[in-house]
């Protein structure tokens, strides 16, 4: 696989280039050269999933990850299913939230775990990454007790679930939880700072785990395989999907999808108050306003991470520009949908009830809608109890984590401060 950065273009990797470096030069994306097309898409769909999913990758990434090691990978990357449920007569979920940490970033962080610790060979690696909520939970739990790759995670203290934090701090050992006396886009300045002072690139020999590493990004592509593969054939060229979303990786991954001849139809980029993209895609305008606190929170993000490469799908002639529709859904309309969806017999949380609300009042005759549900309820169990004024219960991996101590240090949105932190934690 090559890999070019979509700002500047001498800058190039393979796969496990791009995998160790996160982010290239400038700060810059790595987006593939060439999005091979697959022109058996019906025999791909009848595979299981993950024989298909390893058909995917494979025709993504090519022979680089070599006898055996892309199997073994997906097999443990990939232990649990995404079941498609159906909703009313012509909108349908694909349940993300079956892993680990009951969220889709499962998929991606356990990919990226399993990949890297195939491709560093043993050399020492620190992950460092910002979350506004679920990649913090699902990337240390992907990497906890991988050996010579310690994680440090930035979070907006305050500013998450308290369920959501106790997942991905009271894990200890190699994985290390620093709450920023900020919001989310300080946690997110904070990290890219870090990846451009050399003293900590290469003296830490950093890589980052959000959604711009590319693994993370390709693990995703797959799902929306598995999701046409549960539907009725009848109807596959008529699917219209809507993804919450927030940093855009989950919709990247889509188009992705799309762009390897999945016959998905159309696209909604579903958003919360935080609607930089469905106003860009209005007006021509990208004017990202400060970022506001929902109760979607792990979609609080005004200056989405992934759009240059939803350009670059555009740009490159992958994507229609028509085939994407942006729609926002305010704090009110999140809850009507909520307590829409439980009077269909469907509990659902605030992110995929947003998708919900954008793809049901969208839908065109014939066509039929698949929203992403991107967390187990259980996860937002306040918010999702007040609303609908019923008690959930906890899965099990809720239930064990809620009595336990956080392990996080606070630190305030200071880059000298992050920096001695992290230096004498993990230079000792
Ligand atoms: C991360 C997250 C999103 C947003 O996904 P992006 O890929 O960042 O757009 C939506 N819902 C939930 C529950 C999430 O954790």
């Amino acid at each position: 696989m090559e890999l070019v950065n979509l700002k500047d273009p001498q800058d190039q990797a393979s796969f496990a280039q791009a995998v160790k470096r996160g982010l290239g030069k400038q700060q810059g994306l790595y987006f593939p050269t060439n999005i091979p097309k697959l022109d058996n898409i019906d025999d791909v769909l009848a595979m299981p999933f993950v024989e298909r999913s390893i058909t995917v990758l494979r025709a993504l990434i090519g022979d680089e990850l070599n006898n055996g090691e892309l199997e073994q990978i997906v097999e443990t990357a990939f232990a649990f299913g995404a079941p498609v449920e159906k909703v009313t007569d012509d909108v349908y979920t694909l349940e993300l939230f079956h892993g680990p940490t009951l969220a889709f970033k499962d998929f991606g962080g356990r990919f990226m775990a399993q990949t890297l610790s195939g491709i560093s060979e043993g050399q020492p690696v620190t992950i460092l990454t910002a979350t506004s909520g679920d990649t913090g939970a699902a990337v240390a739990h992907a990497f906890h007790g991988i050996d010579n790759i310690n994680v440090v995670i930035l979070f907006p203290k305050g500013k998450i679930s308290a369920l959501q934090e106790k997942l991905f701090t009271t894990l200890g050992g190699n994985i290390h939880t620093v709450a920023i006396e900020s919001d989310f886009d300080a946690c997110q300045a904070l990290v890219k700072t870090a990846f451009d002072d050399p003293d900590v690139r290469e003296g830490l020999h950093l890589n980052s785990a959000n959604s711009i590493n590319i693994s993370r990004l390709l693990a995703q592509v797959c799902y929306y395989f598995e999701a046409m593969s549960q539907l009725p054939a009848d109807k596959r060229d008529q699917l219209v999907v809507s993804v919450p979303s927030g940093n855009f990786g989950n919709l990247t991954a889509g188009m992705i999808a799309k762009a390897m001849g999945l016959p998905i139809k159309r696209f909604i980029a579903a958003t919360n108050l935080n609607d930089t993209v469905p106003r860009y895609l209005k007006t021509g305008e990208w004017a990202p306003n400060a970022t506001v606190a929902t109760m979607s929170n792990a979609m609080d993000v005004s200056q989405p991470n992934n759009w240059p490469r939803i350009e670059a799908l555009i740009e490159q002639g992958y994507i229609d520009k028509g085939c994407l529709k942006g729609e926002m859904v305010d704090e009110e309309y999140t809850q009507l949908a909520m307590r829409q969806l439980a009077q269909l017999g469907y509990t659902s949380e605030p992110h995929a009830a947003i998708a919900y609300r954008a793809v049901s009042h969208d839908l065109e005759p014939g066509e039929i809608g698949l929203f992403l549900g991107t967390a187990h309820p259980a996860k937002f169990r306040e918010t999702v109890e007040n609303v609908l004024g019923n008690p959930i219960s906890l899965p099990k991996a809720l239930a064990d984590v809620a009595g336990e101590d956080s392990l996080a240090i606070d630190l305030p949105a200071s880059y000298d401060a992050l920096k001695q932190h992290m230096i004498s934690l993990l230079k000792a």
